[in-house]
């Protein structure tokens, strides 16, 4: 038995932001105090959607002043309605985008080792007022896009992504955002690329963008016509700024945070019940979160102990994602929200656990939070 650990003296929370140099950040802000252009459309906000298209290999993206917002928009360019079959297994914004669509959600099940939706469970639940597929990337990992096409394809539903935590992810060497009609990005402080708020939609019709555009800034198209029943949805210079100089720094963070996944794997692999993430070979990591997985049929702690013995060590780790949003009291008396119909999903949200995982732990932070979680899981 080793010796209990000490608790770090300061709290160790899952994530930090990217955060540059004061100084650099202030160079751009004199730019936009200098054109007194804060918002609509600016300098910055034009050189970063063309920074993010180029790294999404598609020019057709339109930034944000949140994610949420961009999918709210999403669903309304694509005229979605009726019914949306999508996840459980994701943050409240996933269903509230639907909601404040006047779509009702209908959750589907997961898959058990992606944790996205699984595309066998889709086909049984698609109605006459089904309109689209709304996958989540979740932690970054894909979902089978293409088996979700097929099914899109033979019902004619559209499909929108939730990619939230899949800044940066690939497969088989594409970009996570070439599939599917949009796909949404966040730019939270807490996601891997930030501008403190922010988001965006990528898609892959040019005119889908034009409408897009036009819906994100109250419908207007100039000074005397309104087109159509828009919102505010537009991102300001200063977050457009930050991102100018948060985005630079995405490369290294990530390859931090590979390297924090290495310590990780190497001393906690040998833990009977816990489970490391496992992407499958032809996909490249956002590094947006470190979930593992503590199965309490074999480890001697369950999921919830470890969380919360964590926490006497100031350590806040996080149960995303739990409760699931079917278990939300606003959509729990839905049909397809009764736990019997989501038996995968329900277990998982019982067993998953994400780690502190940003660039700014250093190895000593890492193998220390590895001590806890050894001796937690062994007492
Ligand atoms: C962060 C997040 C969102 C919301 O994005 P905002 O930019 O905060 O509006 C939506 N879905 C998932 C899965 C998220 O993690």
């Amino acid at each position: 038995m080793q010796r209990k650990p000490v608790a770090f003296p300061y709290p160790i929370y899952i994530t930090r932001p990217m955060l540059p140099p004061l100084a650099e950040y202030i160079e751009e802000l004199k730019d936009v105090w200098d054109s007194q252009w804060l918002t609509n459309a600016g300098g910055k906000h034009a050189a970063l959607e063309k920074a993010i298209a180029r790294l999404v290999g598609n020019n057709k993206v339109s930034l944000f002043t949140n994610g949420t917002l961009a999918l709210i928009v999403a669903c309304q360019a694509l005229r979605l309605s009726g019914e949306v079959i999508t996840t459980p297994f994701t943050f409240a914004a996933t269903p509230h985008v639907l909601s404040w669509n006047n779509i009702t959600p209908v959750f589907a099940d997961i898959d058990p080792v992606t944790m996205t939706l699984d595309p066998e469970r889709i086909e049984a639940l698609i109605t006459s007022r089904t309109s689209a597929i709304l996958g989540v990337h979740v932690y970054g990992y894909p979902c089978d896009v293409e088996a979700i096409q097929v099914i899109a394809n033979r019902h004619g539903l559209k499909v929108v992504y939730d990619g939230a935590h899949a800044f940066g992810t690939r497969v088989n060497g594409r970009p996570i955002t070439d599939f599917g009609d949009a796909t949404m990005l966040s730019f939270h402080a807490t996601k891997l690329f930030h501008t403190a708020e922010g988001g965006a939609l990528v898609m892959q019709n040019p005119s889908m963008k034009e409408q897009v555009d036009f819906l994100k800034n109250f419908g207007i198209k100039d000074e005397t016509t309104v087109l159509l029943p828009g919102i505010n949805g537009k991102m300001n210079e200063l977050q457009a700024a930050l991102g100018l100089l948060t985005i630079k720094m995405v490369k290294d963070e990530q390859y931090r945070r590979q390297a924090i996944g290495r310590i990780y794997e190497e001393r906690l692999r040998r833990i009977a019940g816990l489970f490391l993430p496992k992407l499958p070979q032809n996909v490249e990591n956002s590094y947006q979160y470190y979930p593992i997985r503590i199965t309490s049929a074999v480890a001697r702690r369950s999921r919830d102990e470890v969380f919360e013995a964590l926490r006497s060590y100031n350590i806040y780790a996080r149960r995303y994602f739990h409760p699931l949003c079917s278990e939300y009291a606003c959509y729990r008396m839905l049909p397809s929200a009764h736990p019997s119909y989501l038996p995968v999903a329900t277990k998982t949200a019982t067993e998953v656990l994400c780690l502190p995982f940003y660039g700014g732990l250093s190895d000593d932070q890492v193998q220390q939070i590895c001590d806890v979680i050894e001796f937690v899981m062994q007492e």
